[in-house]
């Protein structure tokens, strides 16, 4: 009974604590804290696990914790930022997967038939499994182990009868009076196939979008066998994942300008396209640069993809700070697609000692570019590009830019004439007021620096 209680408490004391992690982390000053937080509530759901009464696998839930552990320490440890994507992608995976591999226990168990716990199970069971095998290929297409993206004829149509399938498979689960092992094992495969076959059109910047949806899926997957496994703290942790996972994914679709429903049936425009651009490239010279921005009022700084490929963030907010004493108002402008993961920019700049302060959204900046002397582009590209207003054939027609072109001059980095990642041209590029500071972000920024020292002096 002491025991029962004391699990219960704890279960309880866990809930609240991924509540709290969720909500450390929706800011960066509190992020840290958050997954202090949410880490210590799992800790505590873990070894809470080893006092459950009739547990008895001691042994080889030691061995799961240890390999698991190990391998998420090790690959947490290595992973590069640019490929963090592909690892949010395969870690939610396991989520979905240890959700489904839970039904498949209780299935065998064979004990709750024609019960609303078998319904729970196998709805579990259903997004579980299809948020693991989607996630496989999402992580897969990133890490560019699979060709980005593969359409089946009459995809739509193959999608939806092969959903229609595995759920009539799932129905007839839930209804059998017995536990029918070729049943189960047909309905795994199924959704597992769904996941896959979902997952291989998506391509390009829909990825992001599509991993977010598999965490929601996952969340709820794990909300639902922890009904059926009547641990409050695994219903309450699933509940948190899903919603959350769902309103990220609502963010990135918006910020992209595609419904989720053209996410998940209309392929993304191909790569390329888009209206010819017409006209030059007007190159600057770093002295130039530091010049135009040492004695500006405002500059509003744009980072992009370019500058964690470039690891030029510290030399950014050291541009910064010189520019700062100088008397020049600074700011930092972020897109909410810029980089290759929701939050990239944020976490770069934030490593590098960035005040929060000084960083905007998209709509709390834009009207501001108009005042801004300068707009400094840091390996930014599609973020920028007002085509996205104005060309309806092109592919990122829609997305909500940073209105960069509007201030009085624009000086952009980046090392020659590559095209972001829709690979399209930017109108951007050639206008009269922009011109190019080539060179690899660190070290073009590097070169801005010894300029404004000189100039300072
Ligand atoms: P882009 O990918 O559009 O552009 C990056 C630019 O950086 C290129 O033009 C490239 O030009 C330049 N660059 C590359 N390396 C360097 C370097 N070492 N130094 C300086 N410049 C460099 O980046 P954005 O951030 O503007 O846009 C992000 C894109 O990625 C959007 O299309 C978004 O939809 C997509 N996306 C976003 C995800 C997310 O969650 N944030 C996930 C997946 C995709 P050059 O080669 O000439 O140097």
């Amino acid at each position: 009974m002491a025991i029962k209680w004391l699990i219960d408490a704890s279960y309880f004391v866990a809930a609240i604590l991924f509540i709290l992690g969720l909500k450390g982390m929706s800011s960066p000053v509190s992020a840290r804290k958050g997954i202090v937080w949410a880490g210590v509530g799992m800790v505590l759901a873990t070894v809470v696990t080893f006092l459950t009464p009739g547990m008895n696998n001691f042994a080889l839930m030691v061995i799961a914790i240890a390999l698991g552990g190990a391998v998420a320490w090790i690959s947490g440890k290595k992973v590069a930022m640019t490929d963090m994507p592909q690892m949010v992608a395969i870690y939610n995976g396991m989520g979905g997967g240890a959700a489904a591999a839970i039904a498949a226990v209780e299935f065998a168990r064979g004990e709750m038939h024609g019960t609303v716990v078998t319904l729970l199970a196998t709805l579990g069971a259903l997004i579980g499994a299809v948020s693991f095998s989607g996630s496989v290929v999402a992580w897969a297409k990133l890490q560019g182990v699979m060709k980005k993206a593969f359409r089946l004829p009459a995809q739509n149509a193959v999608n939806i009868l092969l959903a229609l399938v595995t759920v009539a498979v799932g129905g007839a689960i839930v209804i059998a009076p017995t536990v029918d092992p070729l049943l189960v094992g047909a309905f795994f495969v199924l959704a597992l196939l769904l996941g896959v076959i979902i997952t291989l059109p998506i391509g390009g910047a829909d990825m992001p979008v599509v991993i977010s949806l598999f965490n929601a899926f996952t969340g709820l997957a794990v909300g639902f066998e922890g009904f059926v496994m009547g641990i409050p703290a695994l219903i309450i942790a699933g509940i948190v994942v899903g919603a959350a996972g769902t309103l990220l994914t609502q963010l990135m679709a918006k910020a992209m300008n595609r419904p989720i429903s053209n996410i998940l049936f209309v392929p993304m425009a191909a790569a390329g396209g888009g209206e010819a651009v017409e006209g030059e490239q007007k190159e600057v010279g770093a002295m130039d640069a530091a010049a135009l921005m040492r004695y500006a009022s405002k500059v509003i700084i744009v980072p992009g993809y370019g500058m964690a490929v470039a690891g030029a963030q510290h030399k950014v907010w050291e541009m910064t700070e010189l520019l700062e004493e100088a008397g020049v108002e600074v700011v930092f402008a972020i897109h909410p697609v810029a980089g290759r993961m929701p939050g990239h920019m944020n976490v770069l700049l934030a490593e590098a000692g960035v005040p929060y302060d000084k960083i905007f959204d998209l709509e709390e900046i834009n009207g501001d570019f108009a005042q801004a002397d300068v707009a400094l582009v840091i390996g930014a590209n599609d973020v920028v590009n007002p085509s996205a207003r104005t060309d309806k054939s092109s592919p990122i027609y829609g997305m909500p830019i940073l209105n960069a072109d509007m201030a009085q001059n624009v000086i952009v980095v980046k090392r020659g004439k590559g095209t972001g990642y829709s690979g399209i041209e930017n109108a951007l590029f050639y206008k009269d007021n922009t011109r190019l500071l080539y060179g690899s972000a660190q070290q073009a920024i590097g070169e801005v620096i010894q300029h404004v020292k000189a100039l300072s002096v």
